[in-house]
C-alpha cells in the first residue's frame, strides 16, 4: 500500500466542567464529547525519506506546528521509520474552534501512518500514543461518545446512541484554549455539575433531557470576552435550537433539532441574519461507525 484516505471527524462537547488546577499547570475537566460528521479528508502517501504537509486552509500551519507532523515525525522517532511521508489536509473544519479539528488530524495521522508504515501498534498502543500529542487526540482516535477526565486523556466510552442532529455556528473570531483556561475563575465552577444528568439523558436517548443539561464552564471567561458567542446563543435559541451551548473552548456554539429539516430551517435563518456566520448542519457519528471505516 502506497497512499490512503482517512477521515478525521470534529467533536462538540456535550458538557465540560473545569474540576480543579493541576500541579502541572493545566487543569482537570469532566466533559462528555460526542463525534458529529463534520470532517477533514486526509491523503496520506509513502514518499522516500521527506515529511510533507500540505494544507487547503492557508490558516493551517504546516511545519512541526501541524498536529499531523508532530504525530508522523513522533511515530518516525520513536519506530525508527526512515520513509517519509506526504499528508495532504482537506480542511472543512473551523480551524481554533472548539472543535478539535488540530486533535482529530492527529489522531488520522497515527492511525493512517500506523497502516502506510507497517508499524501494526494496537488499538490500545495507539490510544496511549495519542496522549503524548494532546488531550483531545485519544478521544479521536476512537470517537463516539465518551466521558472524559484528567486533562481530557482519560476515556470512558459510553454504549449510547446520541439524539438529535446538532447545528454548528463558527463566529469570525478565534478563542485560544490557553487564554479561555488562564481566564477562567476556577473557585466559580464547583457547584451544580451536572455530568451524570447529560449521561442519563444519552442513556434514555432524551433529546429534550439532554437539551436541559448541557453545560460549559468555558463561557464564563469566553462569553464577557467575545459578545459575538453571546449574540450567537441567542440568535441559534431565537431561531429554535434546544440546548445552546459552547463547543470546548469556543467559539463555535452549537444548539440541537429534533431532525435534519428543522436544523436546516434553523441554520438558513442563522445565516441569512448573520452571512460572516459559518454554519454546518451535522449528525453525531458512534464509535462503531469510525470502527468500520
Ligand atoms: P481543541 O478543541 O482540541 O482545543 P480547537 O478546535 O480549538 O482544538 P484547532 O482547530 O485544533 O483548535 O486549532 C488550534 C491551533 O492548532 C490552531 O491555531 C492551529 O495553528 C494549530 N494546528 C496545528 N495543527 C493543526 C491542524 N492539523 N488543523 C488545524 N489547526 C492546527
Amino acid at each position: 500500500m502506497d497512499s490512503l484516505t482517512i477521515e478525521s471527524y470534529a467533536k462538540v462537547n456535550l458538557g465540560l466542567w473545569v474540576t480543579g488546577k493541576r500541579p502541572d499547570g493545566y487543569h482537570d475537566i469532566e466533559t462528555i464529547m460526542q463525534t458529529v460528521d463534520l470532517k477533514d479528508t486526509i491523503e496520506v502517501s509513502r514518499s522516500p525519506s521527506d515529511l510533507v504537509i500540505t494544507c487547503t486552509d492557508p490558516e493551517v500551519p504546516t511545519d512541526h506546528q501541524n498536529l499531523a507532523y508532530q504525530a508522523a515525525e513522533s511515530l518516525r522517532v520513536r519506530y525508527k521509520i526512515t520513509s517519509g511521508a506526504r499528508i495532504h489536509i482537506h480542511k472543512r473544519i473551523p480551524v481554533a474552534a472548539g472543535l478539535a479539528g488540530g486533535s482529530g488530524n492527529g489522531a488520522a495521522t497515527l492511525r493512517a501512518l500506523n497502516r502506510l508504515w507497517k508499524i501494526g501498534l494496537s488499538e490500545s498502543k495507539l490510544i496511549q500514543f495519542a496522549a503524548e500529542l494532546g488531550s483531545d487526540v485519544p478521544f479521536c482516535m476512537t470517537g463516539g461518545t465518551a466521558l472524559a477526565s484528567g486533562r481530557g486523556e482519560r476515556l470512558e466510552p459510553l454504549e449510547v446512541s446520541c439524539p438529535g442532529i446538532f447545528v454548528l455556528v463558527k463566529p469570525l473570531c478565534q478563542v485560544s484554549s490557553a487564554w479561555a483556561y488562564q481566564n477562567l475563575r476556577i473557585g466559580l465552577t464547583k457547584l451544580d455539575r451536572k455530568v451524570n444528568l447529560v449521561v442519563c439523558a444519552l442513556q434514555q436517548s432524551d433529546r429534550l433531557k439532554l437539551a436541559n443539561c448541557l453545560q460549559n464552564d468555558l463561557e464564563r471567561p469566553v462569553l464577557p470576552a467575545f459578545p459575538i458567542v453571546e449574540q450567537v446563543k441567542h440568535l441559534l435559541t431565537e431561531n429554535g435550537a434546544e440546548g445552546v451551548t459552547m463547543s470546548g473552548s469556543g467559539p463555535t456554539v452549537f444548539g440541537i433539532a429534533q431532525d435534519r429539516t428543522t436544523a436546516e430551517h434553523i441554520a438558513c435563518s442563522v445565516t441569512s441574519s448573520d452571512p460572516d456566520l459559518r454554519v454546518f448542519v451535522c449528525a453525531p457519528v458512534s464509535r462503531e461507525k469510525i470502527a468500520m471505516e
